[in-house]
């Protein structure tokens, strides 16, 4: 026993050796590349990543450009999800075979072989940097670590149809939530027949495919995709994001008829965190379906899982999420919120965000199984982050005085320029594409507008605001207009 204890030793040592040689051969090469065009991250939080991937270094530092797309609520299809900022085809122009072998994909995926992260991964740089790697986008295209001609997992949000109306949503993704908060009809989906049939070409080669919403269970359009998957590529697995709040006959006539991974989006660990988050939700009923799901994975050996939102209104009660997951043997997920600054964590002060660390230090997770175990990491991993938050949050205090001396006035004008420069002088509406004939007015009016309504809160947010990293702004004022 002991010897093979030993021998697994040696092997993993010795793998770990030539992922690294393989791996700084690799670095060299970038480097000299990067000399010219590229802007990576350091080197010393790449290896650290490297190192804390479940397979080990890999070439890439992420696989998403290589074998992924995502087709967003627009048309628009980008290579994950985490980044909608650069597009590399749209439905509603292209045809999807172009559009994979298209040139736009082939640059986002050299910016990514050289670790440069400035085509809108932004994201998942800060969360390299940060060592939350749990809540890494990236990390996740791991699970498919392979380069073919044609993408191996597609992901879809396809439609805004959704019974909730969560308060991090917003009109363009919740149907529920245009009519609820912005009192109009829900965005009409661009996809259709034609979509589908294009499909056709892709889904034999496909290993993973996810599905949200909206709520994927209440999308017609999903049910003929997940159709013809059943019919073409039976083993890919279909992972759909539900809230959970769906099952009907129609949902369980097709999850008999497919093999689904499911997994329930839960914002709250207690009944009253999850109502108020999720206007329309049912706290005890969708418990009562995650025992559902539970019962339906265990019997098609697939996987429950349950993804958390940690935002202000739940992250005093993160620590129950692993232990809510741990009771439904699903595995827990913590996904960092960016957006809407006004319900994210990350933009308190230094001091709500020590106070919230030095109450999860002091709390205890269960370890016992393999799942818990996990859970408890992911938990750790999300302490790790807000150590992070509490340093960035110091560094922009330092420069508070200097805003502080200027008029509001003087930063509105401030953000504005940082904004439209951003956009390079073209702003345009996030949906619906159209251009703001007048940027600076635009971007003035927003500001002042909240400046009249809450003049205290907004001059401290613009003082704020004008600390953040620029992406993070442009996103908040363009896409959630959530600012109080
Ligand atoms: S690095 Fe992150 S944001 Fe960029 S493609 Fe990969 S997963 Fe997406």
């Amino acid at each position: 026993m002991e010897s093979l204890k030993n021998n697994k030793y040696l092997i993993n040592t010795l793998k770990y050796i030539r992922d690294y040689k393989s791996y700084l051969i690799n670095y060299k090469h970038i480097n000299k590349k990067q000399n010219k065009k590229y802007n990576p991250l350091p080197v010393q939080d790449v290896i650290e990543y490297n190192f804390a991937r479940f397979n080990g270094p890999q070439k890439y530092i992420c696989f998403a450009p290589f074998n992924s797309m995502f087709f967003d609520i627009r048309g628009k299809v980008v290579v994950c999800n985490q980044n909608r900022e650069y597009i590399i085809g749209d439905i509603n122009e292209q045809n999807l075979h172009d559009i994979w072998f298209g040139d736009k994909r082939k640059t986002i995926s050299e910016y990514i072989e050289n670790h440069d992260f400035n085509l809108g991964c932004q994201k998942c740089a800060d969360t390299i940097i940060s060592k939350n790697l749990n809540g890494l986008p990236a990390i996740s295209y791991d699970s498919t670590p392979v380069i073919e001609k044609y993408p191996v997992r597609l992901e879809f949000e396809i439609s805004s149809t959704c019974n909730l109306a969560c308060v991090m949503c917003n009109g363009f993704i919740s149907s529920t939530y245009r009519k609820h908060f912005e009192k109009k009809e829900a965005y009409p989906t661009v996809y259709n027949s034609s979509f589908v049939e294009q499909l056709t070409e892709f889904i034999p080669h496909l290993k993973y495919t996810k599905f949200a919403g909206g709520e994927p269970f209440l999308i017609d359009l999903y049910y003929d995709i997940w159709n013809k998957m059943i019919e073409l590529n039976p083993e890919c697995g279909i992972h759909v994001q539900t809230n959970g709040l769906v099952l009907n006959n129609k949902v369980k006539n097709i999850l008999e008829k497919g093999r689904f991974y499911i997994g329930v989006s839960l914002d709250g660990a207690s009944k009253k965190t999850f109502e108020n988050i999720r206007l329309y939700g049912n706290f005890d009923r969708v418990l009562k379906n995650i025992a559902y799901f539970k019962d339906y994975c265990e019997r098609k050996k697939t996987v429950l899982n349950i993804p958390f939102t940690p935002t202000r209104e739940s992250m005093y009660e993160v620590h129950l999420f692993a232990e809510l997951a741990n009771k439904y043997n699903a595995t827990a997920f913590f996904n960092v919120v960016w957006e809407p600054h006004a319900i994210a964590i990350w933009t308190l002060d230094s001091t709500e965000l020590k106070e919230l660390l030095l109450f999860y230090e002091k709390q205890q997770i269960r370890s016992k199984t393999y799942t818990e175990h996990k859970n408890k990491l992911q938990f750790e991993y999300f302490k790790n982050q807000v150590g992070k938050w509490i340093k960035d949050a110091e560094k922009r205090e330092l420069s508070y005085p200097d805003f502080e001396k200027l008029t509001n006035y003087e930063l509105i004008e401030k953000l504005t320029e940082k904004l439209i420069k951003y956009d390079n002088g073209i702003v345009k509406n996030w949906f619906t594409g159209e251009i703001q004939s007048n940027p600076k007015e635009y971007y003035y009016n927003i500001f002042n507008r909240k400046l009249q309504e809450k003049p205290t809160v907004t001059r401290k947010l613009l003082i704020k605001m004008n600390t953040y990293d620029i992406e993070r702004v442009h996103i908040d004022v363009n896409n959630y207009f959530h600012l109080h």
